[in-house]
């Protein structure tokens, strides 16, 4: 069999995948990808039940108990809903707090997980970057005022080991990463050593390498996944187009899965002389500052004759911050650099952490002194 593309998928929207008579599905999904042609994805109830288990599978487990903020998309995604089901499964209390809902500004999300004493959360990694920055603009530490917290679940974009490490600090929990995608559901989730375990229980996987054209079980090439459990819409060999490295050593965990580490499609990077850099790289740089930096938010340009980054940090800090990061920049990435050190709150605005937003139903009749620009456009 020939590998299946996001070409493929894209040339099928919106059913030519349906493996099932209409009436079998429980629910329609379109990915992230921006530009174009959507890509769909489709599930029946039964292909549900195989989702929802495989999302399910944590080292820190979702139980009763649990208080569980789903913060990714529900809008077309499959995300929010495959950690809704999953909550569901095992029993938790669903708080859904989409993170592209304007009814879902920082503070809100800062109020829910501190008030209703949230106890798992689901986002991207940047995502708990972000409260944390929302909850000391609310005068809260989020190490201590957040007890009831037990483990940050991230996943849907490339975490560097040192990233990862600073959040678990700032928070005071695990994190429990996940890697997964709209037209596959779950594919790979952490043990209690912290590595990524393929699902090959439930999904055939290879390494496809494109120079060579050639797949094998373990090395460095793009993911291709077939799941063995679906019915709505089956895929044969489909290439992911992440990069990643797959491994079959043996895991301190005792489980009998492969290994694999996600670059995602940035893998690549961007060329500065004669240098490529990557996010992966620099992410490494920037959190492996000093904590007491306390640096959490960075830009960066590749122009091709230099780098130019940007990271927030504290005046007191930000001569040292700076120099270091310059000095690693030179040493590990060989790339000409020009580093700044800006404010905090000059890449995320404290407005952005702070605001409310009112979310209003619509209505037609204002009074004299009210707004009616906001007629009908409620939003
Ligand atoms: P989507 O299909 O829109 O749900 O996005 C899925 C894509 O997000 C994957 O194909 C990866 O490129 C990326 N992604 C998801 N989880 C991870 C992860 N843990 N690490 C790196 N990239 C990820
Ligand atoms: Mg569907
Ligand atoms: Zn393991």
């Amino acid at each position: 069999m020939p590998l299946t593309s996001k070409q493929d998928l894209r040339d099928s929207y919106p059913f030519g995948l349906l493996a099932v008579p209409k009436a079998d599905l429980a629910t329609y999904h379109e990915s992230s990808g921006t530009a174009g042609r959507p890509t769909s994805s489709y599930y029946t109830e039964e292909d549900w039940i195989d989702l929802a288990e495989r999302f399910a599978r944590k080292w820190i487990p979702i139980r009763p108990e649990d208080t569980f903020l789903v913060r990714t998309p529900y809008a077309l995604m499959i995300t929010g809903h495959l950690a809704q089901a999953a909550a569901r499964l095992r029993g938790a209390t669903v708080v859904p707090g989409d993170n592209r809902s304007l009814a879902m500004p920082y503070s809100r999300v800062v109020r829910v997980l501190h008030d209703l004493s949230v106890t798992l959360t689901w986002s991207m990694p940047t995502e708990a970057l972000l409260w944390a920055a929302a909850a000391r603009a609310a005068g809260y530490d989020p190490r201590t005022d957040f007890p009831a917290l037990r483990a940050l679940y991230v996943g849907g974009e490339p975490l560097s080991p040192q990233r990862r490490a600073r959040i678990s600090e700032i928070w005071g929990v695990p994190i429990v990463q996940e890697y997964g995608s709209t037209e596959t559901g779950s594919l790979a989730g952490e043990c209690e050593y912290g590595q990524l375990h393929l699902w090959a229980d439930r999904a055939i996987f290879e390494v496809y390498d494109p120079r060579t054209g050639t797949t094998s079980a373990e090395g460095a090439g793009q993911l291709v996944v077939t799941p063995l459990y679906r019915r709505a819409m089956p895929l044969l060999r489909y290439n992911l187009a992440d990069d990643v490295e797959v491994s079959d050593a043996d895991c301190a965990c005792g489980w009998q899965l492969p290994t694999v580490r996600v670059l995602g499609r940035s893998a690549f990077g961007y060329p500065v002389g004669n240098a490529r850099i990557t996010q992966d790289r620099l992410e490494g740089l920037v959190f492996g500052l000093p904590a007491r930096y306390d640096v959490m938010f960075w830009r960066a340009r590749a122009e091709p004759a230099r780098l130019v980054v940007e990271i927030e940090v504290a005046d007191e800090h930000r001569e040292a911050a700076v120099q270091q990061v310059t000095r690693d920049i030179d040493r590990l990435c060989h790339a000409p650099c020009e580093v700044t050190g800006v404010a905090p709150g000059a890449l995320v605005p404290t407005r952005v952490l702070t605001g409310v937003h009112d979310v209003l139903k619509p209505r037609s009749l204002f009074g004299a002194d009210e707004d009616w620009d906001k007629a009908l456009l409620y939003y």
